[in-house]
């Protein structure tokens, strides 16, 4: 199954991801992982990318592509992907179908994961990150409980940037729910409440 998430930042969406990953072997690819790594690796495209993203606006669309292509060639997307944070526009949408139908793919589904802004605030400053595999967690956690890595507070999830980030979203990404309705694609949950049950009804609404 080929699936794109939508929601806010700090909605849930690489929780819900990673928990679909685990079970179904899923590849998650999640754009902000990929951009990050690049920052890691002192790449010319991660420097690029690191001043819009610090600023809590969109990366241009020509970088993250030359990233998602190269990750969407990967042998593990032969089983199924789940796309977190692309796309983020509509232009993004529109060269997602165009490269997904050159690999001769489609999407089955975009999955929204809908929670109240002002639960956003809160969630987003006590979010914390591992440093080696990406993990999401919250900030009473000191080493990663997957691999044990260092959690760290990213630099976008200060509170400067998250105002400007939900900006973002509800005047770029927000509009994709209606793009995805229209291709009868739009699947919704409550985001809100515990993480397992969130995935009970995300299973159910992509009827897995
Ligand atoms: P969140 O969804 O919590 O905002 P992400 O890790 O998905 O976090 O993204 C972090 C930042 O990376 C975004 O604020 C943006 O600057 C950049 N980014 C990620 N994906 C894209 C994309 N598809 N297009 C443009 N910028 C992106
Ligand atoms: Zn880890």
């Amino acid at each position: 199954m080929n699936i794109v998430l939508l929601g806010a930042p700090g909605a849930g969406k690489g929780t819900q991801a990673q928990k679909l990953t685990a079970e179904f072997g899923f590849a998650h690819i999640s754009t902000g992982d990929l951009l990050r790594g690049a920052i890691a690796a002192g790449s010319p495209l991660g420097l690029e990318a690191k001043g819009y993203m610090d600023a809590g606006q969109l990366v241009p669309d020509e970088l993250v592509l030359s990233l998602l292509k190269e990750r969407l060639g990967a042998d593990d997307v032969g089983r199924g992907f789940i796309l977190d944070g692309y796309p983020r526009n509509t232009a993004q949408a529109v060269t997602l179908d165009a490269v997904l139908r050159d690999m001769g793919k489609s999407l089955d589904a975009a999955l929204l994961v809908a929670v109240d802004p002002a639960v956003i605030v809160d969630r987003l400053s006590r979010r914390r990150a591992c440093r080696e595999c990406g993990f999401t967690g919250v900030d009473s956690m000191h080493a990663c409980p997957r691999c044990g890595g260092e959690m760290y507070q990213r630099d976008d999830d200060k509170p400067a940037t998250i105002e400007a980030r939900l900006d973002t979203y509800a005047t770029k990404t927000a509009p994709l729910i209606e793009y995805f309705k229209g291709q009868d694609k739009l699947a919704e949950v409550d985001g809100q409440g515990d993480p397992d049950e969130v995935y009970v009804h995300v299973k159910e609404v992509l009827g897995l």
